[in-house]
């Protein structure tokens, strides 16, 4: 049953392909059904990612989980990601892979007065804002929650952890040496005080 009624709601439908990733959901209709997708994508379908990806490199696909549900009244969005995405080295500009495979957890809340009901880490977005009103029905942007989790993942200025060219700035290397124990430790000691 779960089949036929998820792939109606695939918004590209071609030949009715049940694995693209819809790009949004009724929400009326599956915030209490709940809703699963389950696939595998490219980096490349999400839009905002794709200005971010290196054309140097080919982009392997990541494996998505995706589940929205509720609990304790409350819906979420929780999803999982295996992968890496290739971006652009901001030293050396060569291609550099980043890991984001995680579980991630969005919390979907009626009003602020349900953070009550959540963990202190966990993230939150109010439906109101997310939500895209079309005709009657309320949608659920699907695809682009997933994407902004994902950009919010990558790091803004990626680098080759033993970058090449970093080798060269010796000067950039003992800096960073010099500076990184006493900030570790500086950290450390935050937290045991
Ligand atoms: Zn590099």
């Amino acid at each position: 049953m779960s089949t036929t009624l998820k792939s109606e709601h695939v918004t590209d439908n071609k030949q009715n392909d049940a694995k693209t990733l819809p790009e949004s959901i009724v929400l009326d209709k599956w915030a209490d059904n709940g809703f699963d997708w389950a696939g595998v994508v490219t980096p490349n379908i999400f839009e905002r990612l794709a200005a971010l990806l290196t054309l140097e490199h080919e982009q392997p696909a990541i494996q998505l989980q995706a589940n929205l549900y509720r609990e304790s009244n409350v819906l979420h969005l929780g999803f999982t990601l295996e992968g890496i995405v290739w971006l652009t080295c901001q030293r050396c500009l060569q291609p550099v892979a980043v890991d984001i495979s995680d579980e991630y957890n969005i919390a979907l809340l009626d009003d602020d007065s349900q953070t009550r009901l959540l963990d202190e880490e966990q993230d939150y977005l109010l439906l109101d804002e997310v939500v895209i009103q079309q005709a009657s029905e309320r949608l659920l942007p699907f695809k682009s929650l997933i994407e902004d989790e994902i950009l919010l993942k990558v790091p803004m200025s990626p680098k080759h952890e033993d970058c090449e060219m970093a080798v060269e700035q010796v000067g950039e290397i003992e800096e960073e040496e010099a500076e990184n124990p006493f900030a570790a430790l500086a950290a450390l000691k935050g937290k045991l005080s």
